[in-house]
């Protein structure tokens, strides 16, 4: 392992706010975990997180990677693969491979052990849905476990991982179970018109990455942390309301109620492209936060103003997704 001290933090996350952490320690093997002190706050590729101010609690980022075939039948093959293999690498290795369920999932940033703990999720697929076991350092017990998916309280951007098992556990690796045979998922818009020619999951994936390039911008060059808010989900007898109100509204029907994307409250709030300084919402996907430099303090602050402008025009609360680390 390696200990860093001092380190600024605009490198480790893709908002980029120029804020300094105490030490940041660079795991290398798992069997480095026990010496980590158990408050210490564990980094992916930092692209779902917001450092509220400079970090006093001491950090550490998994540097491992790599993958393996840990069983395979006729009709399946299970993969396990490390934390800190980057989740994109991942997506084109499996579908190189001919391996079908990834792909809908392209060009996510992050690393594999960030995945499952907010069960990231693009264009109806959630990574929960092919995790087959999680492996992880449980600071608990002093032990490493393997955790079956069904376990993990997967849910809509959400898992126990992000939650009540937020300090407990490192995710050391996941084991997935992906299919040999196609079960393509094409119900979403940029998707579904292309059905015809979108036979494998290759196809699929080679027009993720084009929808994704064309619609967000690269964290890069423009440093961002995707999707900024959840889309809201209302109940029933809200949303006839709110439909009375605005015929427009697009909705999709869950289980719980009707989710409304964020991106089209934030924009009929006016606040699509609308910038306050170094932060700003950006003009070509409104949901997504973009950051030029602002601190930790500049991006919440703006994303309360935000979340203020869709509660006025809407009575709707909106829900930062990233994870607020320091506050
Ligand atoms: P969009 O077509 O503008 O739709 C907005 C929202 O409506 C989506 O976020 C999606 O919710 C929901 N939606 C659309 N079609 C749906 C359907 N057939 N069934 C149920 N819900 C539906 O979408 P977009 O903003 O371009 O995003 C497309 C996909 O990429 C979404 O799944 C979105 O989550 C994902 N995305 C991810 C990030 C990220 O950083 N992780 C950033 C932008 C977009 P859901 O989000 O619940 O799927």
């Amino acid at each position: 392992m390696q200990i860093l001290r001092h380190v600024d933090l605009s490198v480790y996350h893709t908002l980029a706010a120029p804020l300094v952490a105490d030490s940041l320690t660079l795991i290398e093997a798992d069997s480095e975990l026990p010496a980590l002190s158990r408050q210490c706050v564990i980094l992916g590729r930092g692209s779902n997180v917001i450092f509220a101010d400079n970090i006093r609690l001491p950090l550490a980022k998994l540097c491992t990677n790599g993958w393996q075939v840990v069983a395979e039948n006729a009709d399946h093959v299970s993969v396990r693969v490390k934390g800190g293999h980057e989740w994109h690498q991942l997506v084109m290795q499996t579908v190189g491979q001919g391996w079908q369920g990834l792909e809908n999932l392209a060009l996510i940033p992050g690393t594999v052990g960030a995945a499952p703990v907010q069960n990231i999720g693009a264009y109806g697929v959630e990574a929960g849905q092919f995790i087959e076991q999680v492996g992880a350092y449980d600071r608990l017990g002093g032990k490493q476990v393997q955790i079956p998916g069904e376990k993990c309280g997967f849910a809509y951007r959400n898992s126990y991982f992000k939650r009540q098992w937020r300090e407990r556990f490192i995710i050391t690796d996941v084991t997935f179970r992906l299919n040999k045979t196609p079960r393509l998922c094409l119900s979403y818009a940029g998707l579904k018109e292309k059905r015809d020619q979108l036979q494998s999951a290759r196809a699929v994936m080679d027009e993720v990455i084009a929808i994704r390039q064309s619609k967000l911008p690269d964290p890069e060059t423009t440093p961002n942390a995707g999707s900024f808010f959840h889309n809201p989900v209302v109940d029933m007898e809200k949303f006839a309301l709110l439909r009375e109100r605005y015929p427009q509204i697009p909705a999709h029907p869950t289980d719980y109620g009707m989710k409304i994307p964020a991106a089209w409250l934030i924009e009929q709030a006016g606040m699509k492209g609308f910038r306050q300084g170094k932060v700003g919402m950006s003009a070509q996907h409104a949901l997504v936060l973009t950051n030029q430099g602002g601190s930790g303090r500049d991006i919440l602050q703006f994303a309360a103003l935000v979340q203020a402008a869709v509660w006025q025009r809407f009575v709707i609360d909106l829900h930062i997704e990233p994870i607020v680390i320091g506050e």
